[in-house]
Order: C-alpha cells, then structure tokens, then sequence
C-alpha cells in the first residue's frame, strides 16, 4: 500500500526501473515561480525552490539584495522610486500614483 501521504493525484507517478523490477515512484510538483506584487511578472533571482529548500539557503540567496527585492520587479521598483521622487519634489500627487504601487511609495517617502 502507498503512504497516506502519497494517495493524492496532484503527485506525479513515474515507473522506475532499478534491477529487474519496476516500481511506482513519486514526483514532486514543481513549485510556481515567484511574480512581482504589483505587476505579476516573474522575478529574477528568486529560486524556484519550495519552502523547507528555501530556508536551507544563505538569507542573501532567496532574494535580490535590493529595496523590494523579492517583492517587486526591476521596472516596477524603478518605476516606485521614480514617484516617490516625484511625489516629494511636489510634481505629482500621492493620489495619482497608481494603486498597487501606493503602499511602496508610501514606504520610501517614509525613508526620505
Ligand atoms: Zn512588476
């Protein structure tokens, strides 16, 4: 009988053969990739590793060492700075930035 945990079809079933014999083996499922917040592109430098494989890794190797890293994308982050920029210089208001990006402008005028 297969394990408990095993009985599921969201696994994949691979026959292996190792000496004469053919046995049932389990594949894991591949994790999605991680996507930017506000624009849902994937992100560089971001594993495609489940949660327990992340943690084995260097805390600088999970994600970009960057403002947002591992949360948003390069354009969107540019993108972010430029408002803020904006935003501070007077030329724009906060109400026009646009939405999703709200929350990280507001965070690096904060930092200003
Ligand atoms: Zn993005």
């Amino acid at each position: 009988m297969v394990q408990r945990f095993l009985r599921t079809r969201s696994k994949k079933k691979v026959q292996k053969r190792a000496s004469k014999e053919t046995r049932l083996k389990f594949k894991a499922k591949k994790v999605s990739p991680a996507h930017c917040a506000a624009c849902s592109g994937i992100l560089a430098g971001v594993p495609r590793k489940d949660k327990a494989e992340l943690k084995k890794l260097a805390k600088t190797k999970r994600r970009p060492q960057v403002p947002f890293g591992g949360h948003l994308c390069a354009s969107c982050r540019k993108t972010v700075f430029e408002e803020a920029a904006m935003v501070s210089s007077g030329t724009k208001e906060i109400e026009s930035v646009r939405y999703k990006l709200l929350p990280y402008v507001e965070t690096v005028l904060k930092k200003l």
